[in-house]
């Protein structure tokens, strides 16, 4: 099959993070997801952890430079010469550009960029209502993806908490962010004639099939 290296776009709250790993698992290609990286080291207490929280506690983007080293260093680990997707990466203008002139170094380039559409108002009850597993990080939701046995991780039997940036305050932020700063890649990637846009307003395995529609069809 030909390669997959996919970016997931869409607002806090659309589905990227459920999305994308159930895409990682059926095509066996790593999902990275920055925000991911950034609490792991936050919780390991890394520097870059401490640095990032400043700006993730008011609902901000974490600076451009710090966001492009990072992900740089992740594609060129091997495991994603199969295949990648990117997931809450990139959100600006500056971050795409600086993604094109990474993977035209390493000879490649995105194959397909998946945009979730998915209304306000359900952006703002999906996050106020994302839990979190402390241990593993697995997400669900209260009301559209419950664990089996409340506040406990399915997978892991981990305790489920709520994101400090998920309460409402800093959600209405994000959304205000994602508008400003990440809206205009839609158009970015638009022109390129990558850009796929799902409704992602529909049930997790009905927005997986369209997904793996798009995937399924030739550029
Ligand atoms: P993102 O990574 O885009 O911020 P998530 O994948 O974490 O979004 O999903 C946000 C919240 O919405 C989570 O609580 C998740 O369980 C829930 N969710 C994801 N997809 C759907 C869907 N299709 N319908 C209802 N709830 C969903
Ligand atoms: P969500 O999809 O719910 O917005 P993420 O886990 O993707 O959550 O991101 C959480 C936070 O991490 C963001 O609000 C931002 O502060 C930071 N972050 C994640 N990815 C990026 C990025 N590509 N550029 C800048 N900041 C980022
Ligand atoms: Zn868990």
């Amino acid at each position: 099959m030909d390669i997959l290296n996919i970016i997931f776009l869409g607002p806090p709250g659309a589905g990227k993070g459920t999305q994308a790993k159930k895409i990682a698992e059926e095509f066996d290609i790593p999902q990275i997801s920055t925000g991911d990286i950034f609490r792991k080291n936050l919780k390991e207490g890394t520097e870059l952890g401490l640095k990032a929280k400043a700006y993730m506690d008011k609902g901000l983007l974490v600076p451009d430079e710090i966001v492009v080293a990072i992900v740089e260093d992740r594609l060129k680990q091997p495991d994603c010469k199969q295949g990648f997707i990117l997931d809450g990466f990139p959100r600006t203008v500056v971050q795409a550009e600086a993604l094109d002139k990474v993977l035209e170094k390493m000879k490649t380039r995105i194959t397909h960029v998946i945009n979730l559409q998915v209304s306000r108002d359900e952006l703002i009850d999906r996050l106020t209502g994302r839990r979190v597993c402390k241990s593993c990080g697995a997400t669900y939701h209260m009301k559209y993806d419950p664990p089996q046995k409340s506040g406990v991780c399915d997978k892991c039997g981990g305790l489920l908490i709520q994101r400090d940036d998920d309460r409402v305050a800093t959600v209405e932020k994000r959304l205000d962010v994602y508008e400003k700063q990440t809206q205009p890649l839609i158009e970015f990637y638009k022109n390129k004639g990558l850009l796929r846009t799902i409704d992602g307003q529909q049930p997790i395995e009905n927005v997986f099939a369209d997904i793996k529609g798009e995937l399924g069809s030739d550029n």
